[in-house]
């Protein structure tokens, strides 16, 4: 199964990426993972991106659709995979469409004001990424992943400004994209505005059971 995880920042597609992965068995595929890797390890690329990533602008077209064209090569991903913020520009989406054909697009819709409220409390492990909340989804003991001990960090670009700045971003290039597949008849629009479990189920409905 070939599936695209499309919403604004926020909307748990990371979360769920995370939970669907695991069910169906297929691997996730996160542009922003990536990037933050890159950062971490301060590699060539990772370099090239630290400064953007930071603001919340987004990395040019061609860099991020030649890495993702590089991961989709790889062996874990020739039987499937989610794709994770990814596309977000419709040049992206149409780069991604020249060389793969995709199942379903779920389109995480919820609030700004949602939206705000989880990043600005949103915590990730730092060694295996698991995403928790201040208030909302706290790790049982504080700063401790509860999947494996690992510390918890916030984000750099989580705070108010890149916050805003992402969410503009979405509005003015990665919305489109929800017209751009609703014509092709990919669309599956899930409401994700309350829990994980709630809308896995919701995503389970309109996926159908794994295979
Ligand atoms: P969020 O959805 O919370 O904004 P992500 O982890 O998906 O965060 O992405 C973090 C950052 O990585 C983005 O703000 C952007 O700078 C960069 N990025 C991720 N995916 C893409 C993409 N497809 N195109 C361009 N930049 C991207």
């Amino acid at each position: 199964m070939k599936l695209i995880f499309l919403g604004p920042p926020g909307a748990g597609k990371g979360t769920l990426a995370g939970l669907v992965s695991k069910e169906y068995d297929i691997p996730q595929i996160s542009t922003g993972d990536i990037f933050r890797d890159a950062i971490k390890r301060e590699t060539e690329l990772g370099k090239k991106v630290k400064e953007i990533v930071g603001r919340g602008d987004l990395v040019p077209d061609d860099l991020t659709v030649s890495l993702v064209r590089e991961r989709l090569g790889q062996p874990d991903a020739q039987g499937g995979y989610i794709l994770d913020g990814f596309p977000r520009t419709i040049p992206q989406a149409a780069a991604l469409e020249a060389f793969q054909s995709m199942d379903a697009v779920v389109n995480f819709t919820i609030s700004d004001e949602t939206v705000i409220g989880r990043l600005s409390g949103r915590e990730v492990c730092k060694s295996c990424g698991a995403i928790y909340h201040v208030k909302n989804m706290p790790s049982k003991v504080k700063g401790i992943c509860d999947k494996c001990g690992g510390a918890l960090y916030t984000r750099p670009d989580d705070t108010l400004e890149s916050i805003t700045n992402r969410l503009e971003i979405y509005k003015k290039q990665t919305e489109p994209l929800v017209s751009y597949y609703r014509k092709k008849k990919l669309l599956r629009d899930i409401d994700s505005s309350k829990s994980p479990e709630d809308t896995l189920l919701q995503i389970r409905k309109v996926l159908g059971k794994p295979k």
